[in-house]
């Protein structure tokens, strides 16, 4: 446990560690969270006094249900499905839905919490929630993804609603499996209630830039971290990590401010490619053909597939994590401040190690956290509910322009707060103390609750 935390807090965080056993990735982000408020317990008598903390790190309720599916040969599994809905102070709950064999309660609940303060950051109406399940999406057929997502949704139904709790995509879940979850739930339901799922087709009832608005907010959030140093992202050598959703549009946003960008990865490995990646070669490979990332290479001459070694050992300006947690670590971090990196902004969710941060933070590193660096995705998502609520539509240029507004705001936010709460440049403080005061301040007024 660290040693900067107050005594309160570290009895606090003790009850955390013994009221839920083994989840490391919970513990993980909620330590994260208690070192930054000292200031906060001793300047708000009142948030102590109501509890507040440990109301927030309480789930208002965790759902954990059975999931099974008849695969392709006719033969029955079961996997496990869970819905952590963690803070309703703000919103309905809202966060996605991960299917990857690595999730668990402690990782849903890791997200669920983090979703929390990254709501409230947004500054728009929405709580913190998240789910998912151990399914493992690679190499199932369209019909076994489709038959998994209706089991899933045949129970989840019952808990979620525009005014409850309202999903999304995250990593494994992306446009076909929201489609056919909403599917389900509109069957079983008989109601076209759109504003119940975010990040739907934009057909029926999705909205423009949602796709593009992690990786986009992560770059606006990243230009505004280097501005706010006298500097920008125009001629910057950048390294993302990932060749998702979110990687491939942090890349195609950073190059239209004139960075180049020159690795990604995947589970396989990263590529190099120092002329700067090929973003149409790069999205037919992995949005059409969902190819592994080495298939770069045999189309790009002279670009390098490494297999085995860290992305981060690439020299670069700018570094991106952009896919999962805990994969920066203190090594990783070491290299990065060695060959003179000046900023990483989390496009993923905790990509880095508590060790990593300290290592960045220590070397005056622009260390852009995730839930205020890759908050734009869940913004849009409550840009899509306003949408839904209004039965409208709106431009592509009209979204991404209010989400870059937001992601602006976010950053002028968390860098007045840390400078308020004597922290300045600390982006960690700045985006805990002001979500988590703007959670508070809404639990303070609405009782014990
Ligand atoms: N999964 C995304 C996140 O981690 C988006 C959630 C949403 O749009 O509700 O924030």
């Amino acid at each position: 446990m660290s040693l900067k935390l107050e005594e309160n807090l570290k009895h606090l965080y003790q009850d955390v560690l013994s009221r839920n056993p083994g989840e490391t990735e919970f513990h993980q982000a909620a330590l994260e969270v208690f070192e930054t408020l000292n200031p906060v317990m001793a300047k708000h008598p009142e948030i102590v006094r109501k509890k507040i903390l440990q109301r927030i790190c309480e789930p208002e309720r965790q759902i954990i249900f059975r999931v099974p599916w008849i695969d392709d040969r006719g033969e029955v599994q079961v996997n496990r499905g869970f819905r952590v809905e963690f803070n309703s102070a703000l919103g309905p709950y809202k966060g996605g839905i991960r299917f990857h064999p690595s999730v668990n309660l402690s990782v849903i609940k890791f997200l669920g919490f983090e979703q929390i303060f990254k709501n409230a950051l947004t500054g728009l109406p929405i709580g913190g929630g998240k789910g998912g399940s151990d399914f493992d999406p690679k190499d199932k057929s369209d019909n076994e993804i489709m038959r998994f997502c209706q089991s899933f949704m045949t129970e989840l139904y019952r808990h979620i609603g525009e005014h409850t709790d309202v999903p999304a995509g995250d990593i494994g879940v992306g446009a076909r499996e929201i489609g056919y979850m909403f599917g389900q739930y509109k069957r079983i339901t008989n109601r076209f209630e759109s504003g119940v799922f975010t990040g739907k087709g934009i057909g029926w009832g999705g909205s423009l830039a949602r796709k593009e608005a992690t990786g986009y907010g992560t770059v606006f959030f990243t230009e505004e971290m280097l501005q706010a140093r006298g500097d920008s992202l125009a001629g910057k050598k950048v390294v993302v990590s990932g060749s998702g959703n979110v990687a491939i549009y942090a890349i195609e946003k950073a190059m239209t401010y004139g960075a180049k960008v020159i690795a990604c990865s995947d589970s396989s490995g990263f590529i190099v490619d120092e002329k700067g990646i090929n973003l149409d070669i790069l999205k037919r490979l992995k949005e059409v053909e969902y190819s592994r990332i080495e298939k770069y290479t045999e189309e790009v001459a002279g670009a390098k597939f490494f297999k085995d070694g860290s992305i981060w050992s690439v020299p670069c300006d700018v570094a991106l994590p952009c896919a999962t947690q805990n994969e920066l670590n203190g090594k990783d971090a070491e290299m990065l401040v060695k060959n003179g990196c000046k900023a990483l902004a989390e496009g993923a969710n905790m990509p880095c190690t508590p060790d990593a941060i300290r290592i960045l933070q220590q070397a005056s590193l622009a260390y852009g956290p995730g839930k205020a660096a890759n908050a734009g995705g869940v913004a849009t998502s409550a840009l899509e509910m306003q949408q839904n609520a209004s039965r409208d539509s709106w431009t592509h240029d009209y979204t991404e322009a209010r989400l870059k507004e937001i992601m602006v705001n976010i950053h002028q936010n968390c860098y007045e707060t840390a400078e308020a709460y004597g922290c300045p440049n600390d982006y960690v403080m700045g985006a805990n103390i002001a979500g988590f005061l703007r959670v508070s301040q809404a639990m303070c007024a609405m009782g014990v609750i």
